[in-house]
């Protein structure tokens, strides 16, 4: 309990506390790492699957491996609810002791929790963007179990799910095609929010890095930014991270167990 009582002191006593968070932060709403043990990229390898040509070689070469990667990868997005975690950064938001979470998640969990503050570096699954225009759609939860049912479908052909994806993405008024909203290996992250979590990490006076390996770039640059800047860094995760051994403080514990034990000793300090 000493790492949460130091946690504690330090966010208590910084004016502007930034929140980076990762895949961990979504574990205990039963959204798996990517990473982890049982993760994703065990099952489906990164390097095929976490991008767009290669989704499209392997619609070709079999349309159900397709089938269950995009329902082993969204089903445990659309179905999970925000955890303690979430909950507590929401709490440390409404209570003016945070300012904002730089999250590398796509599951928009922090925003259903109640934080308004929230740039999504690596967008979100419940957007489309356009190819060619660059503007936005939001799509519901509803939205994706409906083309994942329809891709479920044993008997359906190829024709039919490029049908039901693209009845899904939708066309933009400017003629151009929608895309999900997520930033695969290889592309370029938003340019407007990455900037601005740059900007708030030069700011900060403490960062809280939680739920993340802290090795997925350029995302990981937030927290050498805010500690290069002066920031103190907060490290919340079961495993070392690269910022374990750096860090002011290293909670080593699960995001839902550290985040609301600290997020009530904040509250009591400085109530
Ligand atoms: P990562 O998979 O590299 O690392 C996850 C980290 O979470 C690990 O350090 C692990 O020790 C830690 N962790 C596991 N359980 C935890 C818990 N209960 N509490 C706290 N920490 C826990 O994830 P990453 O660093 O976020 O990077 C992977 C990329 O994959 C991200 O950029 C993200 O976009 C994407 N991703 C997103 C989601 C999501 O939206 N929920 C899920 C998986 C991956």
């Amino acid at each position: 309990m000493e790492k949460i009582q130091q946690a504690a002191r330090i966010i208590a006593s910084s004016s502007d506390v930034l929140v980076f968070s990762g895949a961990g932060v979504s574990a205990e709403s039963g959204i798996p790492t990517f990473r982890g043990e049982g993760g994703l990229w065990e099952r489906y390898p990164a390097n095929i699957y976490a991008n767009l040509p290669g989704l499209a070689g392997v619609f070709l070469l079999s349309k159900d491996r397709i089938a269950s990667f995009f329902s082993d990868a969204l089903r445990p997005l659309v179905e999970a609810k925000p955890n303690p975690a979430h909950e507590a950064l929401a709490r440390l938001e409404e209570a003016g002791k945070i300012s904002a979470i730089v999250t590398q998640n796509i599951d928009d969990l922090h925003l259903a929790a109640g934080s308004r503050e929230v740039l999504e570096v690596h967008g979100s699954a419940y957007r489309v963007r356009c190819s060619r225009c660059g503007s936005r759609e939001g799509r519901s939860r509803k939205d994706i179990n409906d083309v994942l049912d329809k891709l479920d479908v044993p008997t359906v052909s190829r024709r039919q799910m490029i049908s039901a994806l693209n009845e899904f993405a939708g066309k933009c008024l400017c003629g151009g095609r929608y895309r999900p909203d997520v930033v695969f290996f290889g592309e370029s992250l938003p340019m407007d929010t990455i900037e601005e979590a740059a900007d708030r990490a030069s700011r900060c006076d403490c960062l809280i890095s939680v739920g993340t390996s802290v090795l997925v770039y350029p995302a990981a640059t937030v927290p050498a930014i805010a500690s290069s800047c002066g920031a103190r860094v907060i490290d919340i995760n079961p495993t070392e991270t690269t910022l374990s051994s750096t860090a002011d403080v290293f909670v080593k514990m699960e995001a839902g167990k550290a985040m609301p034990a600290i997020a009530d000793e904040v509250l009591r300090m400085t109530n």
